[in-house]
């Protein structure tokens, strides 16, 4: 048993976690970070500037290096031989999938969390998503509005550095951008064809640093960010948000510590949390004033229903029954995919400049009218391809053998391919609930995942098809297919809900300042608060709202709401 008590505990050092560390920090209060996984160095960790022919297993990582592991299954993108040595993604924790579920899981528990292999794509949300129960009658507005938030979007920009243009587009409102990323030609030739079809094709919102941000350098375009970036040139919590939350010397960090739980008092308020020590094996008890969970949407439900007390017989704070509902997620799948045979035997271009999304095409769909569709709400496209460093078209070329060869160099600058990013609706049937059978090797009640995709989004994606049929056409490309099925559930790592806010108490978990309802000093600082998915990504936002709760916490210590240790 630790004896010292901490003015807040953060559990989660990813861009939640240690966005309200650096704010708790800074303002003077002593915190206490507990991440599940090692501290990440990136030296030793990010070892991006690799060719595959250099790694032993061609990029892929030792086929037997989860041998032995309660979880298995590799991490696709993210997990590879690039990122592979230390223990850095989470296979200890098992979870389950209920019957007809088949969620991926994917989790990095090194400090920094995902945000240090992550796409960067950073847009705004917007009245049409905070108010999308008014405009189409279904679901719950968010208990904010834009002209609330968008400061709070200012702010998260002003500090990660986030290059875009202007666009005035209803869906997406704008924001305070650096110099955005030059098109790529296929951007050029896609937005001529996606003009003919009625279809906006504009630079992304890309926390990557175009010009110097905040004591960080320009990127340099090495196309090397889904590795880590060794120049620190986009947002990430390992080289913004933890080294500033340090330099405060008020933060005292525990790596390979994972919790399972919050522990409470005698009247049921947060006193602490208990962790496994990863390396020792035992189990110990931290306490604090406060308690910010940011262990990333799911997870923080996970911890919060295995917080279970006299006071809490159904998990902390889910008085209203809620905790775990409404598990929402991004339908990810390629709509269509093939080449622009005008850019066949011309010269690469450096087309990988970021890696990333340099340009997407927001949603346009509902925005006259929220029924024009057969579905409601909306969904964006990424588009990617080109002259990338790896020719990820390789499954889509036939054959082997020289002839193979000369496809894959042949059609080398002039593959591209789309990639639909389509909200799923709050569904009932959609949760998390812990497994009443299942304990990982902790001793832990593992989390258990009850997700289907619904009509809606099954819908965009039917549409998202049509349109690429369309644009192919229209830019004179040639379509060679799509993907059969959307990705798997949990692909897009963009999931939200399941620890809701609102204002109501008997059908939300928090507060609108993320504060849950039922125990006043216990935080949320991720997705899970989000009441509904949106067409954009959640990572600004999440760093977004963490500043914003932030804010309300530390004048609750000002306001006697919470005292200091
Ligand atoms: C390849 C890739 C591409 C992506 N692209 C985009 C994009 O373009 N735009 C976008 O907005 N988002 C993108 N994302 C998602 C983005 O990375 C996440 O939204 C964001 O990082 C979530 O931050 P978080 O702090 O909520 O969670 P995480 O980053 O997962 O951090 C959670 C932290 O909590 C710790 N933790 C977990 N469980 C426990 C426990 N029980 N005890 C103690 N500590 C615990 C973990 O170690 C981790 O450090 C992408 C992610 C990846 C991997
Ligand atoms: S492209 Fe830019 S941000 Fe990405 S890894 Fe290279 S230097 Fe870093």
């Amino acid at each position: 048993m630790s004896a010292k008590t901490f003015d807040a505990i953060v559990v989660g050092t990813g861009a939640g976690g240690s966005t309200a560390m650096k704010i708790l920090c800074e303002a003077g209060l002593q915190v206490c970070a507990v991440n599940s996984g090692p501290r990440i160095d990136p030296d030793k960790d990010y070892r991006g500037h690799r060719q595959v022919y250099d790694l032993k297993f061609r990029g892929y990582g030792d086929p037997l290096r989860l041998q032995g592991k309660a979880h298995q299954e590799p991490y696709s993108v993210e997990e590879s031989e690039y990122s592979e040595g230390r223990d850095l993604f989470e296979h200890d924790v098992a979870y389950s999938n209920g019957p007809g579920t088949d969620w991926y899981w994917k989790r990095c528990k090194a400090t920094g969390g995902k945000a240090n292999f992550w796409g960067r794509s950073s847009a705004r949300f917007g009245d049409i998503d905070f108010k999308a129960a008014d405009l189409d009658g279904f679901g719950e507005n968010w208990p904010v509005d834009y002209q609330e938030i968008s400061p709070w979007f200012s702010k998260a920009e002003r500090y990660m550095g986030v290059a875009s243009t202007v666009q005035n587009r209803p869906s997406n409102p704008d924001g305070e951008y650096l110099p955005p990323f030059p098109f790529r030609c296929i951007d050029h030739i896609i937005q001529k064809g996606a003009e003919k079809i009625g279809v906006p094709y504009l630079p992304d919102r890309c926390a990557q640093l175009t010009v110097a941000h905040n004591g960080h350098p320009a990127c340099h375009y090495c196309g090397n960010c889904s590795r880590g970036c060794d120049v620190e040139s986009f947002f990430s919590p390992t080289w913004f948000t933890i080294p500033q939350a340090e330099a405060t010397k008020n933060l005292t960090l525990l790596t390979n510590a994972l919790v399972r739980s919050v522990v409470v008092d005698e009247n049921g308020l947060a006193r602490g949390v208990a962790y496994v020590d990863r390396t020792s094996g035992r189990e110990v008890e931290v306490y604090a004033k406060v308690v910010v969970l940011a262990a990333s949407c799911v997870e923080t439900a996970h911890i919060m229903l295995n917080s279970k007390s006299r006071h809490w017989p159904a998990g902390i704070a889910n008085s209203s029954g809620e905790l775990g509902k409404n598990l929402c997620e991004h339908l990810y799948g390629n709509p269509g995919y093939g080449c622009l045979p005008q850019l066949l035997g011309q010269p690469p271009q450096p087309d990988n400049i970021a890696d990333s999304t340099i340009a997407w095409m927001p949603r346009w769909q509902n925005l006259k009218n929220p029924r024009e569709e057969k579905f409601i709400r909306g969904y964006s496209v990424y588009m990617g391809g080109g002259s990338g460093g790896f020719p990820g078209y390789y499954g889509q070329l036939e054959g082997f053998g020289s002839k193979f060869k000369r496809d894959i160099k042949r059609y080398y600058p002039a593959t591209i391919g789309g990639l639909i990013q389509a909200p799923t609706l709050p569904s009932p049937t959609n949760y998390v609930d812990i497994d009443p059978e299942k304990k990982d090797i902790f001793g832990i009640p593992q989390l258990r995942f009850h997700f289907r995709w619904g009509a809606n989004e099954l819908l965009m994606w039917e549409h998202s098809k049509q349109v690429m049929i369309d644009l192919f056409k229209s830019m004179g490309g040639e379509l060679w297919g799509a993907d059969d099925e959307p990705n798997r559930p949990g692909t897009s790592l963009h999931e939200t809900g399941v620890c809701r806010f609102g204002n109501d108490p008997k059908k939300f978990v928090t507060n609108k300042w993320a504060q849950t309802h039922d125990v006043p000093n216990l935080y949320i600082c991720d997705a899970s608060i989000f009441p509904s998915c949106t067409d954009k990504t959640t990572t600004m936002p999440i760093v977004a709202f963490t500043m914003r709760t932030c804010d309300y916490m530390l004048d609750n210590f000002k306001r006697g709401v919470h005292t200091r240790a």
